[in-house]
């Protein structure tokens, strides 16, 4: 075939294109040229691809909708300080207030928070994985991990639709639940210092230094072991130190595979927003996500979609102030 022919061939393929889905390739494109050499200087294996979202209701995701795609936001609610130094037991949200927030009938919300201490009776960790309407948890299966004294390990539970609320604090991903085109991010054999939500964090950041990019989705721990904590029940005295807060956390290491769900944002655009939050679960085992423990061994299999809006609920401000919700396009 001579050159010609190869031109005419590659005109022809662009002038029938769809312009929208060949500005979506250009962008593909352009993303991993700066995204993939970045996550290189901390991964020795490193894949990342615009493809088809895999449908996460199967093995080995176990998420309560198919897909992570349409109307996507980033919900940002109460703040750390509602934790610590002391608890603020009147901190309270409820997943079912979010589809009216965002505009839509149902979500599909995924993401990190703090646990239904008044149910189960102490502080808990929540991993949110739930398809909530207005007046229900229409797919409840999101799980709580917690101390149980007496046991080695934590205990998971998987929250029953009754129990539609959360504590103190969440970081949420929600979406239509529609399949479509996601960023899949496979890393394997970590050779750098940063743990995967890090890294990928910092290669978002250098590429794209000057917007606030948020994202979230599914992040699977497929081999290696990862470090995780979760909270006991509340401390008798205040945490005013970071390392008041590490003394009271209780931390282990737990087996992959696991499922991790949550967000990150590249920038604050004002808001007061926590950048990284993940926590992952499997059947036995599930926690706030710190990093992995064996480097040589680790895989990570992650399929995120980009936020059109954040929004920051019950935001912590100057007691004169009050509370505030706002929010802002990414
Ligand atoms: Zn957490």
């Amino acid at each position: 075939m001579n050159r010609v022919v190869i031109l005419y061939r590659i005109i022809n393929y662009l002038y029938n294109y769809d312009p929208a889905v060949l500005f979506l390739h250009l962008c593909h494109v352009l993303f991993f040229l700066g995204v993939r050499p970045k996550l290189c200087e901390n991964y020795e294996n490193v894949t990342v691809e615009v493809v088809d979202c895999p449908d996460l209701t199967k093995e080995p995701f176990n998420l309560a909708a198919k897909g992570i795609n349409g109307n996507v936001s980033i919900l940002d609610v109460g703040d750390i300080t509602y934790i610590r130094p002391t608890i603020q037991r009147d901190r309270a949200y409820d997943l079912r207030g979010i589809p009216k927030m965002v505009g839509d009938k149902e979500s599909f919300i995924i993401g990190a928070g703090a646990g239904l201490w008044w149910y189960y009776g102490t502080a808990c960790e929540l991993m949110i994985n739930a398809v909530v309407t207005e007046d229900n948890v229409k797919v409840p299966l999101s799980r709580t991990a917690r101390i149980v004294k007496g046991k080695e390990k934590p205990v998971i539970d998987t929250v029953p639709d009754t129990e539609p609320g959360f504590s103190f604090m969440a970081q949420i991903h929600s979406s239509r639940g529609e399949s479509g085109k996601v960023i899949k991010i496979h890393c394997q054999k970590r050779t750098g210092e940063k743990n995967f939500p890090v890294a990928v964090q910092d290669a978002l950041k250098r590429s794209f230094p000057n917007s606030a990019l948020g994202l979230g989705g599914v992040m699977m721990i497929l081999k290696g072991r990862i470090r995780q904590h979760v909270q006991p029940e509340f401390s008798r005295s205040p945490l005013n130190t970071d390392e008041d807060e590490k003394n009271w956390l209780k931390f282990f290491e737990m087996s992959s595979p696991l499922t991790a769900i949550g967000t990150i944002l590249t920038k604050d655009p004002g808001l007061d927003v926590r950048l990284l939050h993940f926590h992952s679960f499997s059947e036995n085992e599930g926690g706030h996500y710190h990093n992995d423990v064996t480097p040589e061994d680790v895989e990570y299999l992650a399929y995120f979609s980009l936020a059109k809006n954040l929004y920051r609920v019950d935001r912590k401000l100057d007691k004169k102030e009050g509370l505030m919700n706002a929010w802002c396009n990414l």
